[in-house]
């Protein structure tokens, strides 16, 4: 019996990637041929509104050679909602995302689909050792740590990122979740299906620069927070509470102090600091209020996430 072979889908989204698409291109193409006796192979590029020669590089690798189609986004959306452009568009049997800088080892990637073969769904590159400032891990460390505990049901390993096998079942999940303020790695763990990692050693960039700016990395932090944990919100009931205990306690000591000692009380200072400390906190509640406030607009317009350009035509030889 000629069972047919099962399509891999390598998800690669690209911004301003002309330097390293080349290079990852030669790495990918040659593991692809290596493996094509037993899988078949589409390289599914998604463009993110690239202003360099991105797209012209992807074209002609689609020219040349089949297994390459791509999704051109009309701008720049961030590389959450290119991921989601490219689970809407993979044929495989299974996603493998990669970052196109070679900085994720396509080298890991028969280790994963080992994995895959034995049953895993969710075959995620644990990071053995990281290429990273001392300062961005531990913050990055503390914001897991937080967002984990934050957040119920999700979660969130740490040294897991974005590289990583997804089964067809696990990419018809996401692509069920329409939320445009992505936070991907915490939708991961809220679909569940059976996780297991492989170990990878992070290297660095082999071109060009990280296009995560420490703003976009702040938005993204805020989008995970804001979009798996309601605590925030709680914030303000539990600091509203403690301070209404505080100053129930001060009371009593003002009243106890003034009637049985006949203390003058000090009025201006006292008075002056609470009123700091009360608008303040009350401005932070408003605020964290209305950040949610917002995601809830933005998502009750029900927009489409992405717009595109154009797309790579489906080759429909199998
Ligand atoms: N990326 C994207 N859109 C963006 C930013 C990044 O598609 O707005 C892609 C980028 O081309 C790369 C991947 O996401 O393939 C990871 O980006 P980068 O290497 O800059 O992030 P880092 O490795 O520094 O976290
Ligand atoms: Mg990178």
């Amino acid at each position: 019996m000629n069972r047919k072979k099962k399509k891999i889908t390598l998800l690669i989204p690209a911004y301003n990637e002309q330097e390293a698409l080349p290079l990852f291109y030669d790495t990918v193409s040659r593991l692809a041929d290596e493996m094509s006796v037993s899988y078949d192979w589409e390289l599914l590029f998604v463009n993110d509104g690239s202003s360099d020669g991105t797209m012209n590089i992807i074209r002609d690798l689609a020219a040349s050679d089949s297994r390459v189609r791509y999704v051109d986004l009309s701008r720049n959306y961030g590389k959450e909602t290119a991921m989601l452009a490219g689970f809407d568009n993979a044929d495989g049997d299974c996603v493998i995302t990669i970052d196109a800088d070679l900085q994720e080892p396509p080298s890991a990637i028969p280790a994963m689909l080992a994995k895959w073969e034995e049953g895993f769904k969710d075959v995620y590159g644990r990071r053995r050792h990281r290429d990273q400032g001392i300062m961005k891990k531990t913050m990055s460390r503390v914001y897991h740590k937080l967002l984990s505990g934050m957040s119920g049901d999700v979660r969130l390993t740490d040294d897991a990122g974005d590289f990583r096998l997804l089964d067809r079942q696990c990419v018809d999940a996401l692509r069920k979740i329409r939320e445009t303020q992505r936070y991907t790695k915490g939708l991961y763990d809220l679909i569940g299906f059976s996780k297991t990692p492989v170990e990878y050693d992070i290297a660095r960039r082999v071109a060009g620069t990280s296009k995560w700016s420490a703003r976009k990395l702040m938005h993204l932090a805020a989008d995970g927070i804001m979009s798996h944990s309601v605590v925030p919100l709680r914030l303000a009931s539990y600091v509203g509470l403690i301070v209404s205990v505080i100053a129930f306690i001060y009371l009593i000591i003002v009243l106890v102090k003034a009637l049985f000692w006949g203390d003058a009380v000090a009025g201006y200072p006292t008075i002056v600091s609470l009123i700091l400390f009360l608008g303040g906190f009350i401005l932070l509640a408003l605020g964290i209020i209305g950040e949610y406030l917002g995601r809830i607009f933005l998502e009750t317009k029900r927009r489409p996430p992405y717009f595109v350009n154009s797309v790579s035509p489906r080759n429909n030889e199998n």
